[in-house]
């Protein structure tokens, strides 16, 4: 069952035309919104709509902006070869501490963009970076995606996670931290621990070595045996108290992992999935009225809507600075 699902805006902002056309049964239903009607001498409204529409692109452009800078889109770096020493010093004065310059509500739409357009390439340079030559862009490659909206709140990180594109990327994440990396503020040892318990919640448990959990075993005990030096500060990078929340999350979550059955293990990273997942497009439900629904929206494929009337107003409600195209 596949279904397509295209919106566009009108540039003149009136009307709203959306096309569902599904192949359920061999037919083809296409749904044409009506027109919109919005007053056009309110021009609060339209101002509103339109600083919208320009965050929008704003946000596409800053997300392509950064994957660039960071080599994600063109000009990879070569096996082998480090970011040059210009720059390592431009992600750390600048690039990364950006992503975190404005409150979290402001900078989303761009981390969402960011997320959906470019966690495929991320996601490889990651697992391809080799740590004896390649420190500095292994490290931040890593901080990056640990700065990135979690997956409670972030449907492309989720579905990426899920994915088998996933493959490879816990083990290796875990490997490097407790190896050791250069820390980047405003990143540091809590977001990456953030990180690798979503990876432990989000990622097919078939990925590690006794099916128990997304990383291999001795990794699991490597990690554990690595956070209380965290913790006590017996390391030189202590982390912020703020932080301290997020190790000793990690070091429960590898305790409840390790101490139950395989069974009770995969038990209750499925609840924790289910948890986190409340509310969000797990459901089968229309995400503006709630009924039961197949149709999903085509761009983003993160949330359903039941049809046209329901799509106009999450869109105009905010989706618009949440959907984007997913690469694969
Ligand atoms: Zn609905
Ligand atoms: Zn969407």
């Amino acid at each position: 069952m596949d279904y397509i699902f295209s919106d566009t805006l009108a540039s003149d902002d009136i009307s709203l035309s959306a096309t569902f056309d599904s192949s359920l049964d061999d037919t083809t239903t296409q749904v044409q919104l009506n027109t919109m009607p919005v007053s056009t001498n309110d021009s609060l409204t339209n101002a509103l709509d339109n600083a919208v529409r320009d965050l929008r692109d704003a946000s596409i452009l800053i997300a392509d902006n950064i994957a660039q800078r960071l080599r994600l889109t063109s000009k990879c770096l070569p096996q082998g070869v480090d970011f040059s020493a210009e720059e390592a010093r431009e992600m750390c004065d600048d690039l990364i501490p950006s992503m975190r310059l404005q409150s979290d509500q402001e900078m989303e739409p761009m981390m969402l963009a960011f997320s959906a357009r470019h966690l495929p390439a991320l996601a490889a340079c990651i697992t391809s970076c080799d740590r004896a030559t390649q420190p500095v862009a292994l490290s931040t490659y890593i901080q990056v995606l640990s700065l990135l909206p979690a997956p409670e709140s972030n449907a492309y990180l989720r579905a990426f996670l899920s994915s088998p594109a996933a493959t490879g990327l816990p083990n290796v994440i875990a490997w490097h931290f407790t190896r050791g990396l250069h820390w980047i503020a405003p990143s540091g040892p809590g977001h990456v621990c953030a990180l690798l318990t979503s990876l432990l919640f989000w990622c097919d448990a078939a990925l590690g070595d006794d099916t128990r959990a997304s990383i291999d075993a001795r990794l699991r005990s490597e990690l554990g045996a690595t956070l209380p030096l965290y913790l006590s500060g017996e390391t030189t990078d202590r982390p912020r108290e703020v932080r301290r929340l997020a190790l000793e999350r990690l070091a429960v979550v590898l305790k409840r992992i390790d101490c139950a059955s395989a069974a009770e293990a995969c038990e209750y990273l499925a609840g924790a999935r289910r948890r986190h997942g409340v509310g969000r497009p797990a459901q089968r439900e229309c995400c503006v009225c709630h009924r039961v629904t197949e149709l999903l929206c085509s761009q983003c494929k993160t949330v359903r809507f039941c049809g046209k009337e329901c799509q106009a107003v999450a869109w105009k409600d905010g989706h618009q600075l949440q959907c984007f195209t997913a690469a694969v």
